[in-house]
């Protein structure tokens, strides 16, 4: 059984004591854990400098009825999503896509959460971090992290929950997209909206040499310096200009992005 002090000694094995982190997981791998997922936010929180997580709330899109072309949406497809969406307000609960953590995270007494109707960030000893973001810059924050020579640290998921990958294609001049969201009773335009993740595994063997990994049974942790991950997604896109997009048919935002050729 998994408590508070395994935990604490798997994060500590990292070695990121000092580094502001970036973190995505997903629990369920861990079977079960004394105190559930407040044990593992605390053994996190004691491990790392400082920790973000995505808190993101895609109840609130919109998809209108027209817009810009290209834009990895099919406009006026919404009709029955757009009645369902809900206004963010800064209590809103994450998306259970992103798993328990994050909305653990945001439910801490002593976490921010931005304000981004969709792409909102919750965060502890962060502010500074987490105040970067704007409407026009939703994932800037990723960018702060790596300033301060942040590190992302996925936990029992690959990097096809990422987010940072997201941050370096921008970097390295790949299509960014526009989304809507309902904030009171507007709708808000939201640019610098990211690609499709699907195809991100595809950088694990380039980036192995820099991985840090610590398993915990059947379970694992692994972490990723930031500043690393951006010159890696930057070179294989200059190489190949598909890179790390995906192969399905039907994914609008990939199709987008090769009708451009970055
Ligand atoms: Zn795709």
């Amino acid at each position: 059984m998994l408590d508070y002090n395994k935990l604490k000694a798997s994060f500590e094995a990292l070695e990121l004591a000092d580094k502001p982190v970036i973190a995505h997981a997903s629990l369920r791998p861990f079977g079960y854990i004394e105190g559930g997922a407040d044990t593992v936010l605390r053994a996190m929180l004691d491990s790392f400098a400082s920790l973000i997580m995505p808190t993101h709330t895609y109840k609130t899109e919109i998809i209108p009825e027209m817009g810009p072309p290209n834009n990895g949406l099919t406009y006026g497809s919404g009709h029955a999503r757009n009645q369902m969406a809900e206004p963010f307000h800064p209590g809103m609960r994450a998306d259970p896509l992103m798993g328990i953590l994050p909305e653990t995270l945001r439910n801490h007494p002593s976490a921010t959460r931005t304000a981004h109707p969709i792409l909102s960030f919750a965060g502890i000893n962060a502010d500074l971090t987490l105040f970067t973001q704007t409407l026009y810059e939703p994932l800037a924050p990723i960018g702060a992290l790596a300033e301060q020579d942040g590190w992302v640290v996925l936990i029992n998921v690959d990097h096809t929950v990422n987010t940072s990958i997201h941050y370096a294609e921008k970097l390295a001049g790949r299509k960014q997209f526009v989304r809507w969201a309902l904030v009171a009773d507007r709708v808000v335009e939201c640019p610098g909206f990211p690609g499709d993740s699907t195809g991100f595994q595809a950088i694990e063997p380039y980036i192995a040499p820099d991985t840090r990994r610590v398993n915990i049974g059947e379970a694992f942790v692994q972490a990723v310096p930031l500043q690393r991950l951006f010159h890696v997604v930057q070179e294989l896109i200059k190489k190949n200009p598909l890179a790390l997009l995906c192969e399905r048919m039907d994914c609008e935002r990939c199709k987008a992005v090769k009708a451009t050729g970055m």
